[in-house]
């Protein structure tokens, strides 16, 4: 089968605790989400159709003709599990090739999680405030997905959520209680909106830092590194 790709590229990881490796992104069009500061909007329908359609032999080819050098290959978007079906396909491609795979997630689509795991050796999930994304709130889709990607192993997966002017301390409560629910040495990444630097958002995420470390081992805050260097 076909899946519909908007870009590959080589580039450095912008976020988590492997912010600043190289990696080689595969960012695969669509979305199940509409967040109101997407950053990506190239990879969701309602910015067109930015993308092309490649096989996952197609796919691989590309990848590797980028991977010296790189630390992962990693999957994002867009949504990558809306493509769940191509990325049975691909994904085994890197395992057999030794080549480490990143999931990058909103983490909602858990059953889709539950058909790739296997084939993953880091899993970086969202979870989406509906304070921050202006969004209808996934609270219950977030947990299963949790579970389910701690399953991986709680040093493989990790938690990262935006912090707006608009964010409120029961939705991070509401994200911490989760993260605490399934393992509470899950990371959790408090993210301030680098739109927003000047309307209080670094304080508020150090605020929310000391409230989310009464239930949980690790929780730093870090910027958006690729925004920082306006690198893709
Ligand atoms: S989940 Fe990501 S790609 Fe989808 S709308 Fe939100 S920011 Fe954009």
């Amino acid at each position: 089968m076909n899946g519909k790709v908007n870009e590959i590229f080589q580039s450095i990881q912008g976020e988590g605790p492997w912010a600043g490796v190289r990696q080689v992104f595969v960012r695969l069009y669509d979305c199940n989400l509409d967040c109101v500061w997407c950053d990506t909007p190239k990879a969701k329908k309602t910015g067109g159709k930015h993308f092309t359609e490649l096989t996952a032999d197609d796919v691989y080819v590309q990848v590797m003709e980028l991977w010296e050098n790189c630390h992962t290959v990693s999957l994002t978007g867009g949504e990558p599990l809306k493509q769940v079906e191509f990325l049975r396909e691909l994904l085994p491609r890197f395992r057999q090739a030794n080549m480490p795979t990143y999931l990058d997630t909103n983490g909602v689509l858990y059953k889709e999680l539950a058909d790739v795991i296997k084939y993953l050796d880091f899993i970086a999930m969202d979870i989406k405030l509906p304070s921050s994304a202006q969004i209808p709130e996934h609270w219950q889709e977030h947990e299963e997905f949790l579970r389910t990607a701690a399953t991986a192993g709680a040093d493989k997966v990790f938690v990262k959520s935006v912090v707006s002017s608009k964010t409120t301390l029961a939705d991070i409560n509401q994200a911490a209680e989760i993260i605490a629910r399934v393992n509470v040495d899950i990371l959790l990444i408090l993210q301030p909106n680098s739109q927003e630097k000047d309307k209080g958002v670094i304080v508020k995420c150090q605020e929310f830092q000391n409230h989310c470390l009464n239930l949980l081992s690790q929780v730093r805050v870090l910027p958006q590194w690729h925004k920082v260097m306006d690198i893709r």
